[in-house]
């Protein structure tokens, strides 16, 4: 039904459309019409007018000229003079004649002589004279009128006694040396005329009239030619037109065409006669062109065309307009339709009322299926709209019941309340966009992660904020497993190397900013690949991670343990200087050593510990606790490396290594100074150890007879080799002096730890890089020459 008072709105529609059509067509149409016959009117009295004109001009020419050469010729001249002379008579009379045979629809020749007689001429009668001598008086004033006149000639017309021929007459004077004898005329029968003029003068469209240069009417073409004595202001009263007539008449001679109001006729043309001054005015009755039959024809062209739009129309609307309309009511309907018909403010109970109502329903069920939260909030920050997915992420299913659960304010649905502050204060700073992340509560206390974007809104009549809430509690887990994957090692459940790196990066800024002091151990399990090797990776993995719950034990919550590769790993300890990283190494130490594994037996670790110096790089520190976890390694294994018995950081020293320019190029020289930088190292790194004095004294002792037996065996060769005796004297007591200066200073019992590090430093300092990098050098020359000999 909604589908019929469609159409029948629309027809009325239609109908009101096609009836101002009709109209303003027929006006525009009356209007083209009365255009065009005013134009064709103009034109046809132009044409009628010029052709009636050149018509009668050229009768005139004819015969104006036959009348001139008769009024000149001589024979006639001398019968006037002698009226009464026959052989002038006679003369006069062939030359006559003469005139007449060269026109055959001229009526007579007339001449007029002074003594009153006019003397007709035809064939017949050859010349008869009537005497009119009574009529000339009353009638004839053509004659005055021909001698008054200053033209040549003159017209005159006549209707013929008891007939309506009418004779139109061309009257010349004939003068001789000045004196007037008469006149000589000759009548052109108007009958022809008549005939040849109806073609042109259809008495139903117009008037034709011949007119003397003051606008009297000389001759009617209408109805058959005749004589009117009728003025022009019986044929059209209106006066500008016999204003703009005169004007035309005394103009120039041209054609002219005049409109006329408020007449039969709509327009005169006005053309003068050649060889006169007489012209001819056309009167067209422009009504004559309406033709009421045409205008019936194309009233009924236009409604048929009128008929056929209409149809088109008709059905355009049904297919763009009326059909899809009625199939999206029906598809949205299908899905249940809204059955009020009250929405946005549309109360409407035709197609429009359901259409809305259709669309409301379509995007009710659209935000209540999608897959997000959506939300209102006043721009106060109370919930005045939650969309189903909003509240069953809480557990609930309504907005109501999320208002009475969790208070307008949404205060308590935020399990961190750092988070509702950030949450409020988006609210109360009118912020155009909030996004934030946070952990929210459900009515079962259970806490999950959600996304919320606030979106300050001022549009529709709304204030507040939209809202749009993504529980990303799956994201959130999936994210912590690969931050997990990526920085835990699965076997130990350490932190890997990558996170320790990060960590200790920001701890060293942290010590830097602060002063504080942070410390670093290294430990590695000693011998683990025998342990591997004897009771196979199952039982190595159980140990690591046993190993590592060990370790960790020893340790505050603010360390960091990492596995960093193998059997190794690394603590940092923040907040810790070198003696307390070394308690801490000691700990984990003895704890590793009582630690019971019921296969293997034995299980020890070796550390480097090293404290933080300010405006150190991580590198170089990493390098000094990597060195001290070596010499622990290298000098017998689980023990500490990197502090010494002052609880000093012992890395000062380092380790001497054996390069090829040191060598002399001989082989017993070089053999001895590879074993003097060797037992120089053992006392370097003894030196780095708690509790090392009496194996350096050993070792100081071993180096002293080691260096004494060398000098002696060095001074031996370079003396063979032929090293210069002066030169060799100078070495010979450089040797002497440092083998009394290591005598005096080793000559004590019993020596303190410092005292150990100053011989150790001395040996280091005078013996090798004073004395035998750069002493020695001197006779290398010697030395290498010598080897380089062929045998
Ligand atoms: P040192 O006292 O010099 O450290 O001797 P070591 O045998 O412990 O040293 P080395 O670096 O030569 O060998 C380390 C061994 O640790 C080799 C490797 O098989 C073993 N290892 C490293 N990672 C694992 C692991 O995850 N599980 C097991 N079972 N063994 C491992
Ligand atoms: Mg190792
Ligand atoms: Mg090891």
């Amino acid at each position: 039904m909604h589908k019929s008072s469609m159409i029948r709105k629309y027809r009325l529609y239609l109908l009101v459309i096609i009836m101002i059509a009709i109209a303003v067509t027929a006006f525009m149409l009356v209007k083209e019409l009365n255009h065009v016959t005013e134009k064709r009117a103009e034109a046809y009295a132009d044409l009628h007018s010029r052709e009636l004109a050149t018509l009668f001009s050229s009768y005139l020419s004819r015969d104006i000229t036959l009348a001139q050469n008769t009024a000149a010729s001589a024979q006639i001249k001398a019968w006037l003079k002698d009226e009464f002379n026959q052989e002038v008579k006679s003369q006069a009379l062939d030359t006559l004649s003469v005139f007449n045979q060269s026109s055959k629809d001229q009526k007579m020749f007339v001449a007029f002589d002074t003594s009153s007689n006019v003397y007709y001429f035809n064939t017949e009668t050859a010349l008869a004279k009537i005497n009119i001598e009574s009529r000339m008086s009353h009638d004839d004033y053509w004659y005055q009128e021909v001698i008054d006149s200053p033209h040549p000639y003159t017209l005159y017309l006549e209707r013929e006694p008891l007939s309506t021929a009418v004779t139109l007459w061309i009257n010349v004077k004939i003068i001789q040396n000045g004196a007037f004898l008469g006149v000589v005329g000759t009548g052109i029968n108007m009958d022809n005329f008549n005939e040849d003029t109806a073609f042109f003068t259809n008495p139903e469209t117009a008037t034709a009239l011949i007119i003397d240069a003051s606008g009297d009417i000389k001759l009617d073409t209408d109805n058959g030619i005749k004589l009117t004595n009728m003025t022009l202001q019986h044929y059209v009263s209106n006066e500008s037109f016999h204003e703009r007539l005169a004007n035309a008449l005394n103009a120039p001679i041209s054609n002219t065409v005049l409109s006329i109001e408020n007449s039969v006729y709509s327009h005169a043309g006005i053309s003068p006669i050649k060889g006169s001054n007489w012209s001819v005015i056309s009167l067209i009755k422009g009504q004559a062109f309406y033709e009421m039959e045409r205008y019936g024809l194309i009233f009924f062209y236009i409604l048929t065309i009128l008929l056929v739009l209409v149809i088109a129309i008709h059905i355009s609307i049904h297919h763009i307009f009326i059909k899809p309309f009625d199939a999206l009511i029906n598809s949205l309907n299908q899905n249940s339709a809204a059955h009020s018909l009250t929405i946005y403010g549309l109360d409407r109970n035709d197609e429009f009322g359901q259409l809305a109502a259709s669309i409301e329903a379509l995007s009710n069920r659209l935000v209540s299926s999608v897959p997000v939260g959506l939300f209102l909030l006043n721009d106060k920050g109370d919930l005045i709209y939650g969309n189903d997915y909003f509240v069953k992420q809480f557990g609930l299913n309504t907005t109501g019941e999320m208002v009475t659960f969790y208070g307008k304010n949404l205060h308590d649905i935020f399990s961190d309340s750092a988070d509702y502050t950030q949450f409020s204060n988006y609210i109360k700073n009118q912020l155009a966009l909030g996004v934030m992340e946070a952990k929210l509560k459900r009515i079962d206390q259970q806490v999950f992660w959600a996304e919320i974007h606030l979106t300050q809104t001022d549009r529709d009549g709304f204030s507040g904020f939209e809202g749009i809430l993504l529980n990303i509690q799956l994201k959130k887990e999936y994210e912590s497993e690969l931050i997990n994957q990526a920085t835990v090692d699965p076997l130990t459940q350490l932190y890997n190397r990558r996170y320790f790196d990060e960590t200790v990066k920001k701890e060293i800024n942290r010590s830097t900013r602060h002063h504080h002091p942070l410390s670093m151990i290294l430990f590695d399990l000693d011998h683990f690949k025998t342990i591997n090797d004897t009771f196979g990776h199952i039982v190595g993995d159980e140990i690591l991670s046993n190993i590592t719950d060990v370790a960790s034990n020893c340790l505050r919550e603010t360390d960091t343990i990492a596995r960093w590769g193998g059997e190794e790993f690394s603590i940092l300890l923040p907040e810790t200087d070198l003696q307390g990283a070394y308690h801490v190494a000691e700990k984990i130490r003895q704890a590793i050593m009582t630690y019971k594994h019921p296969t293997v037996t034995r299980i020890t670790a070796s550390f480097g510990i090293a404290q933080y110096r300010m405006d150190e790089s991580y590198i170089t520190w990493f390098e000094r606790v990597d060195r001290y976890l070596y010499y622990a390694k290298e000098n017998g294994r689980n023990q500490i490396y990197g502090l010494n018995r002052d609880y000093k950081s012992i890395d000062q020293l380092i380790q001497l290594k054996w390069h090829d320019s040191f060598s002399s190029g001989n082989t017993i020289i070089d053999e001895q100074h590879k074993e003097l930088f060797k037992i120089a190292n053992s006392i370097i790194s003894n030196t780095m150890k708690i509790n090392s004095e009496s194996a350096n004294r050993h070792a100081i002792k071993a180096f002293f007879e080691f260096v004494k037996k060398h000098f002696e065996d060095e001074e031996y060769i370079l003396r063979d080799v032929g090293y210069p005796e002066e030169d060799l004297l100078k070495h010979k007591k450089d040797h002497d002096a440092l083998l009394s200066k290591i005598k005096s200073k080793c000559s004590k019992e019993n020596l303190t730890h410092s005292e150990v590090m100053q011989i150790a430093m001395m040996l280091i300092q005078e013996v090798v890089y004073e004395h035998m990098i750069q002493e020695d050098a001197k006779y290398f020359d010697y030395t290498r020459k010598t080897t380089d000999l062929p045998d």
